[in-house]
C-alpha cells in the first residue's frame, strides 16, 4: 500500500478534475469549429430568372434555382 499525504491526495483529485473538464471543452470546440466549416461552405445567391435567393455550396459553378427550375452560373453572390 502506498501513503500519499492527504495534500497531495487532493491535488491529484483536482489535477484529474481539470483534466477531464479541459477533455470535454477541447472536444466541445472541435464541434463548433467543425459547424462553423460547414456554415462558410455554403453561400447565398438570387436567381436571374426569377429573383429569388437561395444557398448553394460554394464550390459549384452552375446551380439550379429551387423556385423556377433555371439554370443560374455561379458568380452572382447576393
Ligand atoms: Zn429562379
Amino acid at each position: 500500500m502506498i501513503d500519499i499525504a492527504p495534500e497531495t491526495a487532493s491535488m491529484l483529485y483536482v489535477g484529474g478534475l481539470l483534466s477531464v473538464l479541459l477533455f470535454i471543452w477541447l472536444r466541445h470546440s472541435q464541434k463548433v469549429g467543425k459547424r462553423d466549416n460547414k456554415r462558410m461552405a455554403t453561400r447565398s445567391v438570387s436567381c436571374e430568372y426569377c429573383g429569388s435567393c437561395y444557398l448553394v455550396e460554394s464550390f459549384t459553378s452552375f446551380h439550379r434555382c429551387p423556385y423556377c427550375q433555371c439554370v443560374n452560373k455561379g458568380d452572382d453572390e447576393v
